[in-house]
C-alpha cells in the first residue's frame, strides 16, 4: 500500500510503517514528542520488540510511526474526524464552504481550532495537496459526526475518526532556563528583563530571567495580534511562557503566555517640592538629585505617577491561524 500510494517523489516524504504485537514504553513516545530521537535509537527499540517494519528514503517516518504506537491516551487525548476527497479530485482546489464551517464552529462546542474569524482562515482545510478534504478536531466523537454533517463541501469519499494527541500540550515540559535545549518544547517561568522590541518583518523579541539564567522569547509575525499583548510587557513583569525552542540563537517561539503579575510602572512627572519653601527643587544633573535654590534642602525623590497598563494578567494564546497542532487551546484549559 505504501509503495503504491506514497508520493515517494516528494522531497518531504519519508514514510515508514511499523507493525508490533506489544506497545513500546510510553517514555519512547514522550521523548519523541518533546525532544530529539535518532533513527538509530528507534531501530534499537524496533529490534528489541521484534517489530516488522520498513522505512523509505531517509526512513524518519519510522520514528513517528513507533512513537505513535507507544502513545496512549491515559493523560489526555482529543479526536479528529478526517474526511477524504474522491481520488479524481486529489491535487485540485478544494471546495469547503466557509460559512458552514463558521456555523459548525459556533454550534459544536466540543470542537476547536476550526476557523480564525479575525484572519478569515478556514483551519479545517489542509494546505498540502493531500487526499484530505478537511479535518475537524474535538473532544467528543459523537459531536464530530454531527459537525461533519454541517459542513457544505465537495463530495466526501469516506471519513474516519482518529484518536490523537493534538491540542494536549504533550510536547511541552516544565523546566528552568539553564536546562533548556534546542528543539525542546518548554514551559518556563521568568521575569521580563529586556523590554519587547520589534524587528524588520514584524517579529517581536524580549528576554526573561529566572534564578538559573536568561533566555530570549519571540512572537513571530504570523502570530499576528498576539504580538500586541507581547509588546505591552515591561520590566519586572512575571510570566510563564510556552513554546518550542529554536536553536540559533536559542529562542523560545511563543505558543502561549501566562501573564502572572504586572509590575507597577511609574514615570517621573515633576521635580520634588521643598517642604520648607513649598517650591519645586532644581535638578543638579543626571542622577545627581535635586536641591532647593532658596534654602539648600536636598532630595533624590521626584514625584512619580503610576502608568496605567494596557494588559491584564491571564493566559493568552496565538490566533487559530498560527496554532501548532499539539498546542492546547485555552478553550480546552479554561
Ligand atoms: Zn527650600
Amino acid at each position: 500500500m505504501v509503495d503504491y500510494y506514497a508520493r515517494i517523489d516528494d522531497e518531504e516524504t519519508n514514510p515508514g510503517f511499523v507493525l508490533l504485537t506489544k506497545k513500546p514504553y510510553y517514555s519512547s513516545y514522550e521523548k519523541a514528542v518533546r525532544e530529539i530521537v535518532t533513527l538509530e535509537n528507534t531501530k534499537k527499540i524496533l529490534g528489541s520488540y521484534n517489530a516488522y517494519y520498513r522505512g523509505y528514503k531517509n526512513c524518519r517516518g519510522l520514528i513517528g510511526a513507533t512513537a505513535s504506537i507507544a502513545w496512549s491516551s491515559e493523560n489526555d487525548n482529543t479526536y479528529e474526524l478526517i474526511a477524504y476527497r474522491k481520488e479524481q479530485k486529489w491535487g485540485s482546489k478544494r471546495f469547503v464552504d466557509n460559512d458552514s464551517t463558521k456555523k459548525m464552529d459556533k454550534q459544536c462546542h466540543s470542537t476547536f481550532d476550526n476557523y480564525d474569524y479575525k484572519h478569515k482562515h478556514n483551519r479545517i482545510i489542509p494546505n498540502s495537496p493531500c487526499p484530505v478534504l478537511f479535518g475537524i478536531r474535538g473532544t467528543d466523537e459523537e459531536e464530530l459526526i454531527n459537525a461533519k454533517s454541517l459542513i457544505i463541501s465537495e463530495e466526501i469519499d469516506c471519513w474516519l475518526i482518529f484518536e490523537t494527541n493534538q491540542g494536549t500540550d504533550e510536547h511541552l515540559q516544565k523546566t528552568t532556563i539553564n536546562k533548556i535545549q534546542p528543539y525542546q518544547s518548554v514551559i518556563v517561568d521568568g521575569r521580563v528583563v529586556k523590554v519587547p522590541f520589534t524587528v524588520e518583518g514584524g517579529h517581536v523579541f524580549f528576554t526573561i530571567k529566572d534564578s538559573s539564567g536568561e533566555i530570549d522569547c519571540a512572537a513571530y509575525e504570523p502570530t499576528k495580534n498576539f504580538r500586541k499583548i507581547i509588546r505591552e510587557l515591561n520590566l519586572g513583569d512575571k510570566v510563564e511562557v510556552y513554546g518550542g525552542v529554536r536553536k540559533d540563537p536559542l529562542t523560545i517561539n511563543l505558543e502561549k503566555i501566562n501573564i502572572k503579575y504586572l509590575e507597577k510602572q511609574v514615570e517621573k512627572v515633576e521635580n520634588p517640592i521643598c517642604p520648607k519653601c513649598d517650591k519645586h527643587m532644581k535638578s543638579k544633573g543626571i542622577n545627581q538629585g535635586y536641591r532647593c535654590n532658596k534654602c539648600g534642602t536636598k532630595s533624590d525623590k521626584p514625584i512619580f505617577k503610576e502608568i496605567k497598563r494596557n494588559i491584564n494578567t491571564g493566559l493568552y494564546e496565538v490566533p487559530v491561524c498560527a496554532r501548532r497542532h499539539l498546542s492546547k487551546p485555552i478553550k480546552r484549559i479554561g
